[in-house]
């Protein structure tokens, strides 16, 4: 991988990517498709050649939703609880495909389950993450009526990552949803601010406000992007860049 010296590379170091559940379905309506896992696999091996530390937080709406379990008349909490677990289902899932290429990859539980994998515990990552190894934050924040994007900006902010990107379906932020009103306007950079205010739920109010007070940079970018996300690492994809600089 070239662009060693490439400004975005130094500027963000260490990076905590966030991807939903749903990204991991590929062409399925449910569940997770093995040939995708081992696509996202090689490009966070890019990011890892190129010596950038990598977190990763993936969501579980592949699976199961505690807000749609809800709905369908179960209690909320037991239903956030079975989303949780839907993380960690899928945060095993690739570190299997990590390993598999040689990545050394391990899985960080907010809710103990030490049969499966190592318990979360914010020392413990960091030392992680300063060896090179990825860690994969599961189970989310550990507690209903969260999300995992708000476990990403938490885990963003307690392992001091340079930025956190947003992996969506379109290539940045726009003024309304892009797949359903043609006139949406995609922003080129905005401040955390301008989000909030705008009322933009492309990442929700919680995460975003945890990483504005953190001053995280956000970034969002389309998981389609041709040439994967160590293009979007090194500024050279289309993307959103949500920041208060
Ligand atoms: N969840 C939760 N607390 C958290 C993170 C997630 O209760 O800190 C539950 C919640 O029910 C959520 C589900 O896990 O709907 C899956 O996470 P999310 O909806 O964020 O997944 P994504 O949309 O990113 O696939």
């Amino acid at each position: 991988m070239a662009q060693q010296g490439s400004g975005y590379q130094a500027r963000y170091k260490r990076i905590l990517l966030k991807l939903s559940g749903e990204a991991l379905m590929g062409s399925e309506e449910f569940g997770i498709d093995p040939k995708v896992l081992d696509r996202m696999a090689l490009e966070v091996g890019q990011l890892v050649g190129i010596g950038v530390q990598v977190g990763l937080v993936i969501g579980g709406g592949n699976l199961f939703r505690g807000a749609a379990l809800s709905a369908a008349g179960m209690d909320r909490v037991t239903g956030d609880h079975m989303g949780m677990l839907a993380t960690v289902i899928n945060s095993l899932a690739l570190r299997t495909s990590l390993v598999k290429i040689g990545i050394d990859t391990v899985v960080l539980s907010a809710i103990a389950m030490p049969e499966l994998c190592e318990t979360f515990s914010q020392r413990q990552a960091t030392a992680y993450m300063d060896m090179g190894k990825v860690v994969i934050f599961a189970g989310g924040t550990g507690n209903p009526f969260f999300t995992t994007d708000s476990a990403a900006a938490l885990r963003a902010a307690e392992v001091g990552a340079d930025a956190l990107f947003k992996g969506t379906q379109v290539d940045g932020v726009y003024t309304a949803d892009p797949k359903k009103d043609p006139s949406a306007v995609r922003f080129e950079r905005l401040t955390h601010k301008e989000m909030l205010d705008r009322g933009l739920t492309v990442m929700d109010t919680t995460a975003v406000a945890l990483a504005r007070e953190n001053n995280i940079p956000i970034i969002v970018y389309s998981i389609h992007e041709k040439g994967g996300f160590a293009e979007i690492l090194q500024g050279r994809g289309r993307a959103t860049i949500v920041s208060d600089d």
